[in-house]
């Protein structure tokens, strides 16, 4: 029998592709050492030359001229829903839903899922390792609809605690929604989506998956996935800012409410009322981010074209590799345990706040993040203020994790 061999990803040949990874971008002009894609991903040269190129080439308003450009703009754009259909393995364009982020994903569902299918009362299941944007909207649905947010707890590894999630999901009744943080920011940590998913829809729930740092990193199926919605971010995922995407079964989105109104979303206008077209244009009021979709087009064909299996492997190589190689500092702990992760190293050290390892390392040219990540009930759970967070990409190497393992020694070599 021959072994299956692992995918293999070019590091060099990507690297290449991104024209900042060449630059002085450190601070001081220094070479740059990028280890906060969680934060945002960097971008290839074909999204750069993607966005130019509409603005260049093909800049006109979609779905409203007759006229010849304004034809190609809408095609370029529609190529780009169908593009995100099969990337995210919807059954058809239909189901793709442009939004400017994970966060606005999550605020339309906060909206009109709340409106259409919660009554006062009816509970929503979060975990406790959710990013503010899977709360906040919750809570601002329960003041507006009287809906109910609770969290499922997290153990000490930073794991859903999946008996004490299936207790709270079976215990009231009332819960008919599920929102849960695909993998954890924080922590790295993969949520078992697959298992989660049969367990709400096993109680009558539907199940929201937070992607913002899956759809980029593990290669997503959301037929195999099971959920109902899933929403992720273009620019964590290699494309710009300011541009989303929002995936929903066809026969669920059709009987979601419009949550913003304007141009475009329309049937008919008239003062004694108004029809909404169908989705996705329902939920797409107004000019869209055009040249993002056009460079969201772009990042999808990249990450089709090196592989997510790829992506996945070199990530969980670097990880591996990173986990080891930062056990040798002294006093250092890493936060986030779980089982199955993905490429996000989370840690504190007993010498250093967050804060002044991320300092120290950006003397040397280290782009780490500090805080709380957006996560701060998580935060307070595992009993750390803030932790020091390195994150990777397809795009980083062995030496960007030496580089913070050198840069740590100075860390503690400053502080200890
Ligand atoms: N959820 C998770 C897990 C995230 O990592 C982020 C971004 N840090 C968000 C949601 C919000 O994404 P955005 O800011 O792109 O809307």
């Amino acid at each position: 029998m021959t072994a299956a061999l692992a995918p293999v990803l070019d590091v060099q040949a990507v690297r290449a592709d991104f024209p900042i990874l060449g630059q002085p971008a450190g601070r001081g002009g220094v070479p740059l050492v990028y280890l906060d894609s969680a934060a945002t991903s960097q971008k290839p040269r074909s999204v750069i030359e993607a966005e130019t190129r509409y603005y260049e080439t093909q800049n006109a308003n979609i779905h409203r001229g007759v006229y010849w450009l304004s034809e190609q703009a809408t095609l370029a754009y529609d190529a780009v829903r169908a593009r995100a259909a099969r990337f995210l393995g919807a059954r058809g364009p239909e189901e793709i839903v442009f939004t400017r982020g994970t966060t606005e994903g999550i605020n339309l569902l906060a909206s009109s899922y709340t409106q259409s299918f919660l009554r006062p009362g009816d509970e929503v299941l979060v975990t406790g390792m959710e990013h503010h944007s899977n709360i906040v909207p919750w809570q601002l649905a329960a003041e507006r609809a009287g809906i109910v947010l609770r969290h499922a707890p997290v153990t000490d590894a930073g794991e859903l605690d999946m008996d004490a999630f299936e207790r709270m999901l079976t215990g009231s009744g009332r819960v008919k929604l599920v929102s849960v943080v695909h993998v954890s920011n924080a922590l790295g940590t993969i949520n078992p989506a697959a298992r989660i998913a049969e367990l709400a829809h096993a109680h009558g729930a539907h199940v929201l998956l937070d992607g913002a740092q899956s759809a980029p990193h593990l290669g997503v199926d959301v037929a195999a996935l099971g959920c109902d919605f899933f929403v992720c971010s273009g620019h964590k995922m290699l494309g710009p800012t300011g541009i989303g995407l929002l995936w929903g079964r066809a026969e669920l989105l059709e009987r979601l409410p419009p949550w913003q109104g304007g141009g475009d979303m329309i049937a008919t206008v008239s003062f004694e009322g108004s029809t909404w077209a169908p989705s996705p244009q329902k939920f797409e009021a107004g000019t869209p981010n055009i040249a993002g979709v056009a460079g969201l087009g772009a990042a999808l064909e990249y990450l089709e074209r090196v592989g997510l299996d790829a992506v996945r492997a070199h990530e969980h190589e670097l990880l591996e590799y990173a986990t080891a190689r930062v056990a040798e500092i002294p006093g250092l702990r890493v936060v986030g345990t779980a089982r199955e992760k993905a490429g996000v190293l989370s840690f504190v050290m007993d010498c250093a706040h967050p804060h002044d390892i991320g300092t120290i390392l950006d003397l040397e040219g280290v782009a780490i993040r500090a805080g709380h990540h957006c996560t701060q009930p998580l935060m307070r759970r595992l009993g750390v203020p803030a932790t020091a967070r390195a994150s990777f990409a397809l795009y980083t190497t062995r030496e960007d994790v030496d580089a913070l393992v050198a840069g740590l020694h100075k860390v503690r070599e400053t502080f200890a």
